[in-house]
């Protein structure tokens, strides 16, 4: 069945709302907020979510794979700190949200997904035909994208087991990488930057709760 998109005055107004709530949960960057405000986060769903995409909930989007809360989305991008033309890479494409937001913000998206039906997905079409710049690829977020690195930014959008290293390689000097890394219940948000002298600061900031990033490709 052919899906009809409309960004009515209805969903800005909810837009609006959502983006007052994350204001009051202390997301203060205005490049993130104005990129959500921006961005039809129900063209990202099944049509059934229409009505309630702009509650601050995760959703299903097949796959056993769930689009991040809006609030994770906006707290992952404001730890970047992303600047204009800046290389990201997203370990984790999903519904294509999260990559939206880096895109809006300028930067030039490099994305990830191991579930080829998410890979797939038709609806995507809005990102690829609004950012073209953004690549999307099918593969192992832990193997990252060699012949694109090095990248100024990494954000890891699923539960990570470990600190992949081939990703830190591919971290510039300067650069960080965002990743939820995962104490057993759930997940310490870190922010790693790489130093001159190679060596790692470590931030961490809350904990969260995301689906596992898991090793190979799924077909
Ligand atoms: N950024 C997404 C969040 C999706 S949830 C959004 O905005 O919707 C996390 C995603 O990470 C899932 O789609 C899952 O399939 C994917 N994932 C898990 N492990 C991965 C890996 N090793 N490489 C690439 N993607 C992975």
């Amino acid at each position: 069945m052919k899906r009809e998109y409309v960004d009515s005055y209805q969903h800005k107004g909810l837009r609006k709302q959502l983006v007052d709530l994350l204001r009051s949960k202390g997301i203060t960057d205005n490049h993130v907020l104005d990129a959500i405000n921006a961005i039809p986060r129900h063209f990202f769903l099944d049509s059934a979510f229409d009505k309630i995409a702009y509650e601050n909930r995760a959703f299903d989007i097949g796959a056993d794979q769930t689009i991040s809360h809006p609030y994770t989305v906006a707290y992952q991008s404001q730890l970047l700190q992303i600047k204009k033309m800046e290389k990201v890479l997203e370990i984790g494409t999903g519904s294509m949200y999260q990559s939206a937001v880096l895109a809006e913000m300028g930067a030039r998206v490099f994305s990830i997904e191991r579930q080829k039906q998410l890979f797939d997905e038709k609806s995507k079409f809005y990102v690829r035909a609004k950012y073209f710049s953004a690549k999307f690829f099918y593969g192992d977020g832990f193997e990252g994208l060699p012949t694109y690195a090095p990248f100024d930014k990494i954000l890891i959008t699923a539960a990570a087991p470990f600190i992949p290293p081939k990703l830190l390689a591919q971290l510039k000097t300067g650069g960080s990488m965002v990743i939820p890394l995962d104490e057993g219940t759930e997940q310490r948000m870190l922010r790693l930057t790489k130093m001159a002298d190679g060596s790692i600061q470590e931030e961490s900031f809350e904990a969260f709760s995301f689906v596992p990033m898991l090793t190979g490709k799924n077909s």
